[in-house]
């Protein structure tokens, strides 16, 4: 039969997938010769055999590629003459000499090896740590490159012959699975008391004949016990990929009541793992999309709307819940057993003290965790890599993610363009960092806040880490313009060339490099507070510009923020400051069926008169943020915040869907720039609480007028500059009442709006922009 032969190139992330054992078997299940080298953009692929076979394979590489391989583009010339090839290579390539070779995430356990998790005739029948090339610990398990089994926290786990030889099969699933393992040779669960005390060891059952030693219920297994102990409404710490979580069963209100109190958490709302899908669908709305994500092999954390509102308080006070489904072999065995006990979904919060770094180490478990967890359920793996559950929503059937974390990183973004050796050292509160190599950038994972000095060491190490992968030696450190930021001091001490870059700008480049645009655009980037170029606190801007530069070009008229500091947890404070700069009567107010009389009291309104009148610790601010937490507290929403951005999380939910209305609003040009005066706002709000109006009603007018002035604002702008396109950032957009509007608004008017879809709208997502922006100063 008639041959042809074909040349492929295939761009994209290939290389250290699995790429190449994938395409050995398709090579072979289609009878086809040729070869394959690794490029600088991935991969160049040559094969001969008859079309239909050829047809077939350059469609499987699209529909049957690893899962962590992300193919970009496939481009193919179909060539006149025969090579006449008679075997298929692997050619090595001049690249790999280097340290090229990217790493894996980690990845929740495949259908295989579920399968054989459950299968009493398997040798690796409920056995924890099963794994594959295409499931298992990556990232948090390795210590060094090239990744091989001694680098990684398996090292100390010898292979045994069958595993070896499983190993070294080319057509084996466990071929060159750098962590695979079996009860004979790999880690085992250990089961503690309170106090530490072991009661069960993996390494003490009968693995020979485990199918027949399970059915004893006196087996001291220890995800039975934990199991057990779990149904009784004991908080159990249960260590998984990247850290320790903390589980618990959450039907009786008074569990997670009761880990709020060990825990001091007030109340931040809750993760909670499903069993599967249909155990989250009895308690939210999952979407096709969300659904998608939820089972994806990354496993994140999805936002997903609860049935009902007031449902599940003892989880989460606002609209939505914090759900993932399993991903590791521990935590299905453990479903399997809760099933018999009518439980299908827990608690799973990460184990760690307000807000310090997630706790990975068995022996800080023990130290930290007294008093906290009723037992442990952990394992003599560790833990190399500390890294948190990702948090995504979900927006137009794609990821916005509100964390970018387990199950991503450290895998790159791509970027449009090749990048010169960066490091961006990104925010404080939400700190992250990016190292960028050639066409990739590498994210780190979720750090956290760097004042807490551990996460500022772990800030350090990791940047060490990440660069030691990845074999990158920046040449330029680039972070925020804030003085006194960590990350800010991180990067002056690096002994590198340093580029400070405005906070509300690096933030619209962020978005600009997530949806691969290099052109000028409208950035609208609402936030928290971020240092301007002026010296003053901005937060709520509308720039024009490219990774260049920018152009202030609309603001909201800035925030009296009597206490400084304070103000991010008195949220009163700022609401009694709009009030008075509005010229209303907080007691009045109050009184109307707003806010609390005692946080709107005479006394406290004296107080902060005074601060106002004297400017006394009395920063202003353009902040988004700030304008949130003011509303809430006037609405009686909040008027203490006890984690960050609570005022404005419930200020969202409180608001009715259905609600069109929109309060007349001033857009004045002052300074060459469009300045939203929200006081008349604030009037017409007081006006409306003394009118008795829901405060759902209120919650949604006031949501409305800000899409309405964003609109009008970027259509304002666009008028100007002949500018088409938009892109929204900054940890406002984690608000999904008016990420669900405000696209659709500036659509409307001929603006093409882009929003994140790949690194996080809040500070998290800020290296990125840092990064691009490094890149354009350093040509
Ligand atoms: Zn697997
Ligand atoms: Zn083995």
């Amino acid at each position: 039969m008639e041959k042809v032969r074909a040349n492929i190139r295939v761009n994209g992330i290939v290389q250290g997938v699995g790429f190449r054992p994938f395409i050995h078997k398709q090579i072979s299940d289609h009878s086809l010769l040729g070869w394959i080298r690794n490029t600088s953009s991935g991969a160049e692929i040559e094969i001969e055999g008859t079309p239909e076979r050829v047809q077939l394979f350059l469609e499987e590489l699209w529909t049957k590629a690893p899962k962590l391989a992300l193919i970009e583009t496939v481009d193919y010339d179909m060539l006149p003459d025969l090579k006449h090839y008679t075997e298929f290579e692997i050619i090595q390539s001049k690249t790999e000499a280097e340290r090229n070779t990217l790493i894996s995430p980690d990845v929740c356990i495949c259908d295989d090896c579920l399968a054989e998790l459950r299968d009493p005739k398997n040798r690796r029948y409920r056995y924890p740590f099963i794994n594959c090339t295409n499931c298992g610990p990556r990232f948090t398990i390795i210590k060094d490159v090239p990744y091989d089994r001694p680098k990684t926290t398996m090292g100390s786990f010898p292979m045994c012959v069958p595993c070896d030889r499983e190993y070294h099969e080319i057509t084996d699933r466990r071929y060159h699975a750098q962590p695979t393992c079996c009860p004979d040779c790999g880690p085992q669960l250990q089961y503690y008391g309170a106090d530490g005390t072991l009661l069960a060891d993996g390494r003490d059952l009968d693995w020979k004949n485990r199918a027949a030693a399970y059915s004893d219920p006196a087996e001291p297994d220890p995800v039975k016990l934990a199991a057990a102990d779990l149904a009784a409404g004991k908080i159990v710490a249960v260590k998984g990929l990247g850290g320790i979580h903390l589980a618990c069963r959450f039907d009786d209100p008074k569990i997670p009541a009761e880990l709020r109190k060990r825990k001091h958490r007030d109340e931040k709302p809750f993760a909670v793992m499903c069993a599967d899908a249909r155990a989250a669908r009895r308690r939210c709305a999952v979407s096709p999309a969300e659904a998608r994500i939820l089972e994806s092999f990354r496993r994140p954390i999805v936002l997903l709307r609860k049935h009902d509102r007031a449902s599940l308080p003892q989880i989460s006070e606002n609209a939505y819940v914090g759900v993932m489904l399993p991903y590791t072999p521990v935590h299905y065995l453990l479903f399997d057993e809760l099933e018999r006990y009518g439980v299908d979904s827990l608690v799973m919060t990460s184990a760690n003290l307000s807000d310090l770094p997630i706790l990975y180490r068995n022996s800080e478990a023990f130290e930290k965790l007294r008093g906290i967890a009723d037992a442990f359920l952990l394992n003599d793996r560790d833990i190399h890599v500390r890294c948190d559950d990702s948090l995504m929503y979900v927006v137009n059937g794609s990821e916005y993610p509100l964390r970018r974390s387990r199950g991503y990183v450290p895998f790159p973004v791509t970027s449009f363009k090749p990048l010169p050796p960066i490091l961006a050292c990104g925010a404080e509160q939400k700190a992250s960092f990016c190292l960028s190599k050639g066409r990739y950038v590498f994210p780190s994972q979720h750090i956290g806040d760097l004042k807490n000095i551990e996460t500022y060491e772990n800030y350090i190490q990791q940047i060490d880490h990440f660069e030691r992968l990845y074999d990158i030696r920046p040449e330029l450190a680039v972070c925020d313009l804030h003085p006194d930021y960590l990350s800010t001091q991180y990067a002056e001490e690096s002994g590198l060339p340093v580029l400070k870059v405005q906070h509300h700008f690096a933030h619209m480049a962020s978005c600009m490099a997530d949806n691969r645009l290099d052109e000028a655009v409208i950035g609208i980037v609402w936030d928290g507070t971020g240092l301007g170029t002026d010296g003053t606190i901005w937060g709520a801007e509308f720039f024009t510009g490219d990774y260049g530069g920018f152009v202030r070009r609309g603001s909201i008229w800035p925030i009296s923020l009597p206490g400084g500091d304070r103000v991010t947890h008195e949220i009163w404070r700022t609401g009694l400051s709009l009030l008075l700069d509005a010229g209303e009567d907080p007691e009045y107010a109050a009184r109307s069926g707003g806010s609390s009389a005692e946080a709107f009291s005479r006394t406290h309104a004296a107080q902060v008169k005074t601060q106002l009148s004297l400017g006394l610790n009395c920063p202003r601010a353009s902040s988004m943020g700030r304008l949130f937490d003011g509303v809430s507290a006037i609405l009686g929403i909040r008027t203490e915040a006890s984690y960050e951005g609570q005022g404005a999380i419930l200020l969202e939910a409180a608001a009715a869907d259905s609600c069109e209305r929109v309060y007349n609003y001033i857009l004045e040009e002052r300074g060459g720039m469009l300045v939203f005066d929200w006081r008349p706002v604030i009037r017409q709000i007081c006006t409306d609480l003394k009118d008795a109006a829901p405060q759902e009603v209120i919650a949604a007018s006031f949501m409305n007028t800000l899409v309405a002035m964003a609109a009008e604002t970027a259509e304002r702008i666009a008028e100007d500059t002949g500018l088409h396109k938009a892109v929204l950032s900054g940890g406002s957009f984690q608000n999904m009442y008016m990420l669900a509007r405000l696209p659709g608004e500036l659509e409307k008017r001929g603006i093409m709006p882009y929003i994140h879809n790949r690194v996080a709208a809040n500070d998290e997502g800020l290296s990125l922009g840092q990064l691009m922006i490094a890149e354009r100063k350093m040509r």
